[in-house]
């Protein structure tokens, strides 16, 4: 029989796959916080569990962690780690302090199937969606590691690691209900962000019910530019993903939606870009924030950066015409740990 890693579920789950297997109650009740918070690395170490069952409880489930197959760190002490899972597939996640925060980056897919063609992991070939388990697994090795090294607590968690999280929407929310239950972790729901290219079907209407905060990955102002980047804009356009936007901000009770957009070199930079993307986000007046990001190269990669200059004279059009704009620091590149670059083909 599979052995089954019960690391990501939430305690409904947890309690009907226990009492499937024949333990009662009042035994996942007491398994459950050694789980989330106490992070216990093996049924025995559950004191207060009776005996028999912390025996029993190994034939049926794990509380295995994945292999960290590579660490680095980067010379500005962004880590990122090279996990496998136990079918041998890797992903990355990445670590990234500051003064005042300390925020991890989390996969949702082995690979990435919308192939962005600015984006390293969208070269990737897609794999499968990771496991609920397999995405907490990377939150507790970061969790694990802050602890050994007696270091501060993970503050922030941004789903912007490889893959697309709405596409792996109940995994994903297994693990937010786990993450915002005021029994385990209690984050608030303003520390965690989940980043979508604009997957905008149930599963973005189901994500405001966690009221956590959304980033959308938009990248041009108009649906000529935005598919030739993006081919998902095929499927959903500008304008599907700007009223979904504007619906997820309503029924989430969010401050705001945060729009993130790649300068690239003669592609999307220009003034007109900048009056065409400050049209496009009016009707947020100030729930609308704008990311611009600094592209990230990688090998084979056909597209150019700009320069700081230019990324300035793009914020200040979009500021002059009221939108909330900031250049969102790139940290890891050396690593490659910076967005766009995570890719993971061993296997
Ligand atoms: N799949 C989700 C979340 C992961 S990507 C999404 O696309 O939103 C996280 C962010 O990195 C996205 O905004 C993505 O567009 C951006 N990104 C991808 N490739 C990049 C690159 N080469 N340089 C900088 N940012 C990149
Ligand atoms: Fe996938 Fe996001 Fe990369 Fe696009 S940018 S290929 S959606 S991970």
């Amino acid at each position: 029989m599979r052995i089954k890693s019960i690391l990501g579920l939430p305690f409904d789950v947890l309690k009907y796959e226990f009492v499937e297997k024949g333990f009662s109650v009042l035994d996942a009740k007491r398994v459950y916080p050694w789980i989330h918070p106490k992070l216990a690395q093996t049924f025995e170490e559950m004191s207060d569990v009776p005996k028999q069952v912390r025996e029993r409880l190994p034939d049926f489930f794990s509380l295995g962690r994945p292999i960290c197959k590579i660490l680095q760190e980067s010379s500005d002490v962004t880590s990122k780690a090279l996990l496998e899972f136990e079918d041998g597939n890797c992903v990355e996640t990445v670590f990234i302090p500051d003064e005042k925060r300390n925020t991890i980056c989390v996969s949702s897919q082995v690979g990435c199937p919308i192939g962005c063609r600015f984006c390293n992991t969208g070269t990737q070939q897609f794999c499968r969606n990771l496991t609920s388990s397999e995405i907490m697994a990377q939150i507790i090795f970061w969790m694990e590691r802050q602890k050994k090294l007696n270091a501060a607590p993970i503050t922030n968690i941004v789903f912007m690691g490889m893959g697309e999280p709405l596409l792996n929407s109940q995994n994903l929310f297994a693990v937010l209900k786990i993450l915002l239950n005021v029994k385990t972790y209690n984050f608030s729901r303003n520390k965690i962000t989940v980043s979508t290219s604009g997957i905008v079907d149930n599963s973005i209407i189901e994500l405001a019910k966690f009221g956590v905060k959304l980033a959308v990955s938009l990248h041009a102002p108009n649906d000529k530019k935005r598919s030739a980047l993006m081919p998902i804009n095929n499927k959903y356009k500008i304008s599907d993903v700007l009223d979904a936007a504007l619906n997820y901000y309503k029924a989430s009770n969010t401050s705001h939606v945060t729009f993130e957009y790649l300068l690239l070199d003669g592609i999307n930079d220009s003034d007109d870009d900048a009056f065409e993307l400050s049209k496009l986000l009016r009707k947020f007046g100030a729930h609308a924030r704008v990311n611009l990001i600094m592209f990230n190269s990688w090998n084979g990669s056909k597209f150019m950066g700009v320069s700081n200059e230019k990324a300035n004279h793009f914020s200040k059009i979009l500021l002059a015409r009221g939108i909330r704009t900031i250049i969102r620091k790139s940290r890891g590149r050396d690593i490659f740990a910076a967005c766009g670059q995570l890719k993971s083909e061993e296997k």
